[in-house]
């Protein structure tokens, strides 16, 4: 029988097991999903890796995140690495993503059927995974791709290139070639723009461009895709996107979009800054709050290469030269581990020691879209990383693209050719060029860059506000999730 008031209680069925990629970028921004429709009451069952879940606990006050959302829980998987032989989540998040395609699929039958899950939101890049089962099972399957719509589309766009010729890139003298058949960005992309997989030469433990091209394409099936970005940022990729996806859910920015929707919600009980809630997997050093707070106005290029990113002694030594150089004042994320090679502190050259001492600050990990707001703050120089785009564009802050790989490669080509917000300086790394481009950033354009950024700033603002695009995909996504059932 059914229970007094149940029939308004339609969200009381839904229940969605959330299933991001075990990596930095893409559990926070998951994460965010996940707190977006627990906000508004869906169920959220959201699974992590073992290794993945053990950083949150350390890192982030798990707690608050639980207490804040009552219809929230986690379950954690293995993704049969032991601790000795991890590869972690860096840049062999590959061998990661490899391992859970091949064995996680009864760990994942198992929490779909004791949990009673009516919809699965699973990482694309475990596509043929995550459709295979919830067709199985007779669930709705949503796919989420935390990254850049361009990114997605160039994969979608590769077996035409294939076919027209246009792939495979044939070496490093074929990298400013331009490349033609894909449509919405047409005579754009040279193939050095294109995601790092498709180069001959890839850095990094990466998924083969075979297996990203089959995953993304598994994504055609999925009953919805959500992507993080919004309108008015892709419409002209988007708009070649939704012929062949009729359910394409964009969201985005998450970050600024899930803290309106808070105070929407007026859950005063609501923390906006823990680190939790924002999934943290690195534990945050807030003094840089403090020395920002010290500087003037537009003064500081925040320097940072996300969560993968690694970097050779001869590149820190060139950037750090450029960076001490250009005169300005720099914070810059140094994360352990992130130098190949090692620097001993007696290997730093003394000019680098006392320019940093004038006006740099190093950190081992910040609370970025913080820092990315900060007044002081008037350039970055980023990896292209899509969540650090997005905070940067957000924030109306202009960038230098310095892409390490995987879709870092088109989203800077986007940045420095579409959206005109700043630099692009991939595949190069020159102390004299550092130097020079910190400054156009900084000083000769920095009027235009800064003007672009604010106009960028304003429209993703206006997405996510009541009417906007982001707001009104989010109200219908929810509609859509409520109305699943086994
Ligand atoms: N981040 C942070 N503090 C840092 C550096 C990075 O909080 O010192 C966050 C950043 O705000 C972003 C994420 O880590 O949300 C990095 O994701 P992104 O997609 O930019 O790059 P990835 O780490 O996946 O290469």
């Amino acid at each position: 029988a059914k229970m007094k008031g149940e029939e308004n209680l339609g969200a009381v069925v839904a229940h969605v097991l959330a299933f991001p990629c075990p990596a930095q970028g893409h559990v926070n921004s998951m994460l965010k999903v996940a707190q977006l429709l627990a906000l508004h009451d869906v169920r959220v069952t959201f699974v992590n890796t073992d290794y993945v879940h053990n950083r949150l606990v350390r890192f982030g006050d798990i707690d608050t995140l639980l207490a804040s959302y009552p219809t929230l829980q986690f379950k954690t998987i293995s993704d049969c690495f032991t601790e000795e032989d991890h590869p972690g989540i860096g840049d062999r998040v590959g061998d990661v993503i490899n391992s859970i395609n091949l064995h996680a699929k009864p760990l994942l039958r198992d929490i779909l059927l004791t949990q009673k899950v009516t919809c699965l939101i699973a990482d694309g890049v475990f596509g043929s995974l995550t459709n295979i089962l919830a067709r199985q099972l007779g669930i709705t399957i949503i796919h989420f791709r935390a990254v850049s719509a361009c990114s997605i589309w160039s994969y979608l766009c590769s077996p035409k290139l294939l076919e027209c010729n246009e792939l495979p890139i044939r070496g490093d003298e074929d990298m400013d070639r331009i490349i033609c058949n894909t449509p919405g960005m047409e005579n754009l992309l040279r193939c050095r723009d294109l995601p790092s997989m498709f180069r001959p030469n890839r850095k990094g433990h990466l998924m083969s461009i075979d297996s990203v091209v089959f995953q993304t394409q598994q994504s055609l099936q999925a009953d919805a895709f959500i992507l993080n970005t919004f309108e008015d940022l892709e419409i002209p990729v988007l708009s070649q996107m939704r012929l062949h996806f009729p359910k394409l859910f964009t969201i985005g920015p998450l970050h600024h979009h899930l803290n309106l929707r808070k105070s929407e919600a007026n859950k005063a009980s609501l923390p906006n800054d823990t680190n939790s809630l924002k999934g943290n997997l690195f534990p945050v050093d807030r003094s840089c709050m403090v020395w920002l707070d010290d500087q003037p106005e537009r003064s500081v290029i925040y320097v940072s290469f996300g969560s993968v990113a690694l970097i050779t002694r001869e590149e820190l030594l060139e950037i750090w030269y450029g960076l001490v150089n250009s005169k300005k004042r720099f914070l810059w994320v140094m994360r352990p581990h992130m130098i190949t090679g090692k620097v001993g502190e007696d290997q730093i050259p003394v000019e680098l020691e006392e320019g940093t001492k004038d006006r740099g600050f190093m950190a081992e990990w910040t609370p970025q879209d913080e820092v990315l707001r900060h007044k002081a703050i008037g350039g970055f120089l980023t990896h292209s990383g899509w969540n650090s785009t997005l905070e940067s564009i957000e924030a109306g802050v202009p960038m230098i693209c310095w892409p390490y790989f995987a879709d870092q490669q088109i989203n800077s080509r986007f940045v420095s050719e579409v959206w005109k917000l700043g630099l692009d300086m991939k595949d190069v790394c020159d102390r004299n060029i550092v130097e020079n481009i910190v400054n156009d950033l900084m000083v000769h354009r920095q009027e235009e860059f800064l003007k672009s950024a604010q106009k960028m700033a304003t429209l993703a603002h206006k997405s996510v506000i009541e009417g906007g695009s982001s707001y009104c995909n989010l109200d219908d996504l929810i509609h859509y999730i409520k109305s699943t059932t086994l």
